[in-house]
Order: structure tokens, then C-alpha cells, then sequence
């Protein structure tokens, strides 16, 4: 097999490796097999993203955005076998596959999923409720959040060539950004078979993506106000980065995930036979080994309240680990990645062995690197343990003397991206949670009740925060539509309600009511406006109403059923209706009765009593359409603001009523 060219996709066009690329070696037989690196006009690409991909996203509603990914993801779900198949090459196993590919797959999925769910079908995303800046209610405040109008460059590590990628790229482009990936050049070729598809599938606008394998050259020199780095490998490389002028003049907001000594607890309840003791040794084992511990969360610091028998149990296990060729189905740990990062491995682990002795030293074929396990047996002297990442099959073993203790060790990591701890003692958990979260971007807990369900220590999940303080970078990925607001602006917008109304799209009470004449329970969802209002006529609400509504329901409340108990309560003027009451009622005032475009109530939120109704009083329903969110082609939501009001217009109760309506 000649020697593969990597190619760049740079302002709309493949561009080949030219007399300055950089060779890439096979991870198993070491041998060269590819190459990567031109000279590319970094400007040209700026100006193609900025003025071509961005203009395009940000037309596109975070619907269809969405939508977007969801097709890409099953796009490229169609095509995983020649990415498995050129992936093995990394030296990745097919069980490591299904963490990058299917993993990388995945969280596209999710973002386009939360992307429909949780980001409105608009341009503008609303970040929290309307505030209150006045005392009529003729100013008030609310954020919103706006696509950024550059690029997204990320620069990713060689150990996720497609998972690295799309969970930035995701909610990126679910953001309206346009991006250029730059992969690690070790491991691009993964990278750049994906991207091809991707483009080739057609789903993506012009200018929404690009690729840069090899080099930068003078790529974030020239990045601005309103472009984001995102940027994955070692904290020397972010430190060097994120120190480009331009970076610092124009605050271009730099999000680093970096090294992390993460470290796993065994809970002081989980002694050698219990169920775990065993979750503990299998998550352990998995963590060493899985991408041959390439894994920027796998578990290195080992903090156990006996160190003897985890040695033990986890030797053994490791012992049996099947290492080799990783196309083979027997093959339980691959390769790593090439020989600089052996080489580099080899002289971690001997810094390691400084402080800690090798208590589990497996075997592996040429050119493989074998499990390691230490013991540090004085972990409150040692710096290493604590600060040198190995990046491989590479774990140190500690004992702690109590909780505080043990938390004490899992922060002197100083920053990492997860600690997990397995026990089932309730106190325990929240002890150690109280102690250690300020030094941890997430917190897994594991035990019998949910190890079977549990996803595992070392998997950043796309729901969930990836990132952590300190030594990991401080940076944030993911954690649901957080991972999307990188990519976007939040701006406190003011003015008064038929302003903040109009630019949100999102009515607010005190803005222009709308008559549209006719019920809209009766008009389409795409017929209706927002802020289109009926009022309803009085109801008056009797005694009988009330002990009809309490006898029916068995909610005989004293303070709906007993005169004097209920003047005694410092809420109640004497006897009042139920809330339900009210409600029920208020449904009886607005409902149209017939077959229509309302297809169903979905739900009710914000629901505030105010004042309370005495029998005689008159309630009367205000019902405005606050927001309207598409679902699918045949019906979407329409969030109404509901105010319930009495014969003095005081206010009864406020809510917002959720229905379905067809188109
Ligand atoms: P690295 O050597 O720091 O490289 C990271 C990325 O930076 C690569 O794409 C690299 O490209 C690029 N790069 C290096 N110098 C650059 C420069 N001057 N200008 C622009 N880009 C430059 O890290 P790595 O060896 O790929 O990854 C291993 C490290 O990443 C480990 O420390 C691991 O803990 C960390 N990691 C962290 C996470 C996380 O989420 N926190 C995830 C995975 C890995 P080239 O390959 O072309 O040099």
C-alpha cells in the first residue's frame, strides 16, 4: 500500500498535501502510511466560513438546524464499517470504535434531539425568564442568545479522531457557527474520511465546515471578537495557544480540555466481596485499558481504604487482558497510538515509579504497550502521582486513612475532568460530594443499584458537563444546550413589553394583545399569532360550587369545608375555592368544545394561586398565545399565558397551558 495524502478541505476545495507534510505512521506495524500538511490560505478559508457558512447557518432556524444533524448522524450511521475499517489502523479495537464512531454518532444525535426539544424553532434563543425592571411593568429585562458571527476552530487530540470532532461540531453548527476542524495529525485520515461523507451527504450549507490536516500556519493570528477556540490535547500545547496575541486581544474565548489525573474512590463500605468491590475491578480494568488508556477521563489515580486487596483483584484481571492486534475479535486492548507516544508513555511511567512501586507489570507483544499498576504507599508525600499523566494502560494505586482524606487526594489531581466514587452509603456520597465537586467537572457514582444501567466512569455523555477546573482547563463542553451557548452570544436585552415581545418572540404580559376575531382554539397552528387574546366572560363562583368540587374530588381541605379554621389561617379570609377549582373552571370558560385544531393539553407550567376566591367572587380568564414551538409536520405546541382575574381585577391565579395544535 503506497503512502496515503490526507487532504485538507479548505474554502470549498480538497487541497492535497504538498512538499511540507508530515508523515503518519501505522500504530501496529509503525510503518509510514500516510502523510498530511499544505500550505493553505488560512485567510481564504476565515473569509469562506465568515462569509459564505455563517450567513447560511444563521438563515436556518435551531429547528432546522437540528434537523440538520439528526440527518447527518444517521448519514453517517449508514456508513460506519469504513470508518471502523480505517480506524483500526489508530490502533483502536472494534469495542474502542463504538466509544469514537458510534460515540461521536451518538452525540449528534442527542444535540439534535435537544436541539427540537429544548431551542426554539426561531433565530433568537431566550436564556431565562422576562425580568421585572419596573414597577408598572412598562421596562423590563430578559437574555437572549444569538449565533456569533465567526468561526469555530477546533483543534482536537489524536485519541477521538470522530467522537473529538462531532461533539464539538454538533452543537456548533446547532448554534449557527460554521467550523474548520483540525484533527491531530496522528489519527486525521478517521477524521477526513468523516468529514468527506459529511460533505458529500449534501446536508451541510456551503462554508459550514472545513478541514485543516496538518498544520495552522497563521490560522489564529487572524481570529477575532466574534470567533471561539475549542481546543482538545495537552496543557502545554493550551498553554502555548492560548497565548496568541490575537487570542488575548480580541478575548476570543479559548474552551480547553486538557490532561487530568482523574481518580476513581472506593467508598470505605465497599470491602473485598461486596458488589462494589467488583463494579469498582471491572470499571478499573475497563478504564486501563480501553483505548489502551488513551482516554483523557480514564481512571489514574486509584484512592482505596486498602490498597492490598485491590491490587490483588485488579492484577489478576489485568493479567487476563488479551493484548494485540486490534482487527482481531479476540483482541481486548489495542495498540497505542505510535512510537513517540510509547516512547512517551515509557518515560511517564518511569517518572510515576519515582514515588510508586510496579505492583502489576503484564505482558504484550512487540510494539505493544503492556497494563501497568503502581502503588504509591505514601501518597501525601508524592507530587508525580498527582500531576504526570501517563497516557496509556498506566493506573497508581493509593490508600486513604478516611473520607476526608480520600477527598483531600482526589483534589490534589488540582483539576480534573471526572472523580467517580463506589460505595452505597448515602453520607458517604454527599460527604465526598461536598469535599471534592469544586475539583471535578462531574461526579459518577457507581453501585449495585445502578451499575447495570451506570454508563461508566470514563464516558463524557452529551447531556452531561465535560471539562473540568484547573489542570483539565477549565473548559466546558457539552452538558445539553450549555455545550451550544459557547458558540453563541448572550445579550440582556430592555425595553418595554411590545419591544422585548417583538424581539424575543415570546409574548410578555403588558404587551399589545392581538384580536383575531374568531376562537383561536379554532385556528391552525400556523394561523395563529403570537399574542392574539380572548378574553372570557365572569363566572361566579357559589359555596355549592365548592362543596360539590370538595365531595366530587375527596379534597375536603378545612380551609375550602370549615369557616372559622379557614379565617383563622393567615392566607384565608374564611372559606375559599380550590385552586383546581379555578382551573377546571377557567377550562370550562375558554375551551371550544368541537373537534379542532387543539389536539390535546400537554401540560401547565409556572402555575402561582394568587388571591384567593370567596364564594360569590367572579373569575373571569385571560388566555393570550405566548410562544409557538413546531414539533412535526402534523401539529405544534403553542404555549398559552393564562391570568385568572377577579370581579376587581385582581389577579387569581397565572399559568401558562400547553396544547398540541394540528396545522
Ligand atoms: P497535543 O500534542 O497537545 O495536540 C493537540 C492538538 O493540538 C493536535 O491537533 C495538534 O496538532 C494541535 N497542535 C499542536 N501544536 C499546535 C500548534 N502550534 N498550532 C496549532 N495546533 C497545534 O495533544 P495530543 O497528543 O493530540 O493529545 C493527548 C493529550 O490530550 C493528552 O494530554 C490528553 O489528556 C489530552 N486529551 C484531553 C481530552 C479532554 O477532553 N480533556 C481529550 C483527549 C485528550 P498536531 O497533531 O498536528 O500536532
Amino acid at each position: 500500500m503506497g503512502v496515503q495524502k490526507i487532504k485538507s478541505f479548505a474554502a470549498g476545495a480538497w487541497v492535497a498535501p504538498d512538499a511540507g507534510a508530515r508523515p503518519i505512521e501505522h500504530a501496529v506495524t509503525g510503518a509510514v502510511m500516510a502523510e498530511a500538511g499544505a500550505a493553505l490560505d488560512m485567510g481564504a478559508m476565515l473569509d469562506h466560513a465568515r462569509n459564505v457558512g455563517g450567513p447560511a447557518l444563521r438563515a436556518l432556524t435551531f429547528h432546522d438546524r437540528a434537523r440538520m444533524l439528526k440527518a447527518l448522524a444517521m448519514y453517517l450511521s449508514e456508513r460506519k464499517d469504513p470508518l471502523y475499517d480505517l480506524s483500526f489502523n489508530t490502533g483502536a479495537t472494534q469495542k474502542d470504535h463504538l466509544i469514537d464512531i458510534d460515540g461521536g454518532i451518538g452525540a449528534t444525535f442527542v444535540f439534535a434531539s435537544k436541539g427540537r426539544r429544548e431551542m426554539p424553532d426561531a433565530q433568537v434563543y431566550l436564556d431565562g425568564p422576562v425580568e421585572q425592571l419596573s414597577r408598572s411593568g412598562t421596562f423590563l429585562g430578559r437574555h437572549i442568545a444569538v449565533p456569533k458571527r465567526g468561526v469555530a476552530v477546533h483543534i482536537n487530540a489524536f485519541n477521538f479522531p470522530v467522537w473529538g470532532m462531532m461533539e464539538k461540531l454538533a452543537p456548533a453548527l446547532l448554534a449557527g457557527m460554521p467550523c474548520i476542524v483540525k484533527p491531530a495529525t496522528a489519527t486525521c485520515y478517521v477524521t477526513e474520511l468523516a468529514v468527506r461523507m459529511m460533505l458529500e451527504s449534501g446536508l451541510l450549507p456551503e462554508g459550514a465546515l472545513q478541514l485543516i490536516c496538518g498544520g495552522t500556519g497563521d490560522l489564529l493570528d487572524r481570529l477575532g471578537g466574534q470567533d471561539v477556540v475549542s481546543f482538545t490535547g495537552s496543557a502545554q500545547t493550551a498553554a502555548m495557544l492560548k497565548a496568541t496575541p490575537s487570542i488575548l486581544a480580541g478575548s476570543v474565548p479559548f474552551i480547553a480540555e486538557q490532561d487530568s489525573l482523574n481518580a476513581a474512590i472506593l467508598g470505605p463500605d465497599a470491602a473485598p466481596g461486596s458488589p462494589e468491590f467488583d463494579i469498582f475491578i471491572k470499571e478499573a480494568t475497563r478504564e486501563i485499558t480501553v483505548k489502551a488508556g488513551q482516554k483523557c477521563t480514564a481512571m489514574r489515580r486509584l484512592i482505596v481504604p486498602d490498597p492490598a486487596p485491590v491490587i490483588e483483584a485488579l492484577s489478576a484481571r489485568l493479567a487476563g487482558v488479551r493484548i494485540g492486534d486490534p482487527r482481531s475479535s479476540d483482541t481486548q486492548m489495542g495498540a497505542i497510538v505510535s512510537a513517540s507516544q510509547r516512547d512517551d508513555v515509557a518515560a511517564k511511567a518511569a517518572i510515576i515509579a519515582t514515588e510508586a512501586a510496579l505492583v502489576f507489570d503484564g505482558s504484550a507483544p512487540e510494539g505493544f504497550v503492556a497494563p501497568r499498576l503502581f502503588h504509591c504507599a505514601d501518597p501525601d508525600a508524592a507530587q508525580q502521582v498527582h500531576a504526570v499523566e501517563a497516557f496509556g494502560p498506566v493506573s497508581t494505586v493509593m490508600g486513604y486513612r478516611d473520607l476526608d482524606h480520600a477527598a483531600e487526594l482526589a483534589n490534589r489531581g488540582e483539576g480534573s475532568l471526572v472523580a467517580s466514587v463506589f460505595t452505597r452509603d448515602p453520607d458517604a456520597a454527599r460527604h465526598l460530594a461536598i469535599e471534592t465537586a469544586s475539583h471535578h467537572g462531574r461526579l459518577y457514582f457507581n453501585n449495585r443499584d445502578s451499575a447495570k444501567e451506570a454508563t461508566g466512569h470514563g464516558s463524557p455523555l452529551p447531556h452531561m458537563v465535560h471539562g473540568g477546573p484547573g489542570r483539565a482547563g477549565g473548559g466546558e463542553e457539552q452538558g445539553g444546550i450549555r455545550g451550544v451557548m459557547h458558540y453563541m452570544q448572550r445579550t440582556a436585552v430592555q425595553g418595554s413589553p411590545d419591544i422585548l415581545t417583538a424581539v424575543a418572540g415570546d409574548w410578555v404580559p403588558g404587551a399589545q394583545e392581538i384580536d383575531a376575531g374568531e376562537h383561536p382554539f379554532r385556528r391552525a397552528f400556523d394561523t395563529l399569532q403570537i399574542g392574539e387574546t380572548i378574553h372570557t366572560a365572569p363566572r361566579v363562583v357559589t359555596l355549592e360550587d365548592i362543596e360539590h368540587f370538595a365531595h366530587f374530588t375527596g379534597d375536603t381541605f378545612y380551609g375550602h369545608m370549615d369557616e372559622e379554621a379557614a379565617a383563622a389561617n393567615p392566607f384565608f379570609p374564611g372559606r375559599v375555592a380550590h385552586g383546581y377549582l379555578l382551573l377546571s373552571f377557567a377550562a370550562g370558560l375558554f375551551v371550544d368544545p368541537d373537534p379542532g385544531p387543539v389536539l390535546a393539553n400537554t401540560g401547565l407550567d409556572n402555575l402561582r394561586f394568587m388571591s384567593p376566591v370567596s364564594p360569590g367572587d367572579a373569575i373571569k380568564a385571560r388566555l393570550t398565545v405566548k410562544r409557538k414551538t413546531g414539533r412535526n409536520e402534523e401539529y405544534g405546541e403553542v404555549r398559552w399565558h393564562v391570568t385568572l382575574t377577579n370581579q376587581d381585577g385582581e389577579i387569581c391565579a397565572e399559568y401558562e397551558l400547553l396544547t398540541m395544535n394540528s396545522y
